[in-house]
């Protein structure tokens, strides 16, 4: 049985290509980037022509691109850096309901243990982030928002402009977490007018372990990290001069396939949703038809469980994720979903499918061959279903 792998919002295979630049950096360009002699130089001048590779992708100069280990690492510099060098003047942050836990989490932190001011913006249905509700939580003592570019449950994306611009009337920092839209659509730091920005490789066909943040020239955070001057101290640590070799690569490739991946990748998540809607009943789609990065497909089948239904589908070599979380033995909603209002009853239900590069029009047809039988049994074995037409 060929597997079908439809998760590639959790992470994406490597680009071979990017392979091959990584593994000929890990050999070739072994030298610490800080040293002086020649080994050092060379890895250096390979970091920096990833640098300048990937500024130039996202619109910023070289010197506002620090090197990470990844999003969730770039998205905790970012709120707890802006936050603690902020805190005598301003001691609040304002973040979205839909928020990644790598941004919820350090929020929260900085709530409970450093005595933050926090508050959370709610969503509409769609799971838009509404201009005035967030322009009622800022004010003159906000010291960051962090608002995501394009959802990594629903691919809602959002207008990053104009969120940001209400944080600028009250002079707070703007940040986006971007790992689900840098490479997919584009993303230009200038025309966002974000003052922050987190990206990581293997959302987008790179290797996991490196990724990268743009902090705006002119804004002091305080490291998280000490114990070297590298990445100008905003984040010691001997650089991954291989990963961020392949890292550029990879984003470059993506550029140089954006449209055509883009063209190719909606026009299967939109006949997907057509057969889903037409195959099966009681079922909602929980990503926007429009305006969504395409690859994500969201779907509550009402009156299931997303977990059951993950591992029905695993049986039948088919890979997505469910939202919901497995805390205590109770299974909980997603957090996205919850935000957005969904009832209980389907945000339970709900199974995230991610399409990719490799993605066809037959693997697709094999899922929803399986689907309908799959939600059927999970339905007719549910104790608790009042669903319509069925005997209560
Ligand atoms: C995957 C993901 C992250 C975490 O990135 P890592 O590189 O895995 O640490 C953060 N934010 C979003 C929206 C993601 O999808």
């Amino acid at each position: 049985m060929d597997l079908i792998y439809l998760d590639h919002n959790a992470t994406t295979p490597v680009d071979p290509e990017v392979a091959d630049i990584y593994a000929e950096h890990l050999r070739k360009s072994f030298g610490n980037a800080s040293s002086v002699h020649a080994f050092g130089r060379e890895a250096r001048v390979v970091l920096e022509n990833a640098r300048d590779s990937i500024a130039r992708f996202i619109n910023c100069q070289p010197a506002e691109l620090y090197f990470t280990s990844g999003g969730t690492e770039s998205d905790n510099i970012s709120i707890i850096g802006a936050a603690r060098q902020l805190k005598t003047r301003r001691n609040h942050i304002v973040v979205a309901a839909t928020e990644h836990h790598a941004v919820l989490e350090p929020a929260e932190h900085l709530h409970e243990r450093e005595g933050f001011d926090f508050d959370i913006v709610p969503v509409d249905e769609q799971g838009y982030v509404p201009a005035d509700e967030l322009r009622n939580l800022v004010n003159d003592r906000t010291a960051i928002v962090s608002i995501m570019h394009a959802n990594n449950e629903t691919g809602v994306i959002q207008d990053i402009k104009t969120l940001a611009g209400i944080a600028h009337e009250k002079g707070a920092l703007f940040h986006t977490d971007a790992v689900q839209s840098v490479g997919k659509i584009p993303v230009d730091v200038k025309d966002l007018d974000v003052d922050m920005l987190t990206l990581t490789a293997h959302k987008i066909y790179g290797p996991k372990g490196i990724g990268g943040l743009y902090v705006r020239q002119g804004i002091k955070i305080t490291p998280l990290f000490f114990g070297g001057s590298h990445e100008k101290k905003r984040r010691p640590g001997t650089e991954n001069v291989a990963g961020a070799a392949a890292f550029a690569r990879t984003l470059e490739i993506a550029g140089e396939r954006m449209e055509t991946d883009h063209g190719q990748i909606s026009e299967l998540a939109d006949y997907f949703i057509h057969e889903i809607d037409r195959r099966l009943q009681d079922v909602r789609l929980n990503s926007p038809r429009e305006n969504r990065i395409p690859q994500t497909v969201n779907y509550s089948f009402g009156h299931t469980e997303g977990e059951a239904l993950i591992l029905s589908l695993d049986l039948e070599g088919i890979a997505a994720s469910s939202g919901s979380a497995c805390t205590s033995g109770a299974t909980e909603p997603s957090h996205v979903l919850s935000a957005m209002n969904i009832p209980r009853e389907y945000a339970l239900g709900a199974v995230r499918f991610s399409l990719g590069r490799s993605t066809t029009r037959e693997q697709l047809d094999r899922v929803l061959d399986v689907l309908p039988g799959i939600v059927e049994r999970l339905r007719s074995m549910s104790p608790a279903v009042n669903r319509p037409g069925s005997p209560s």
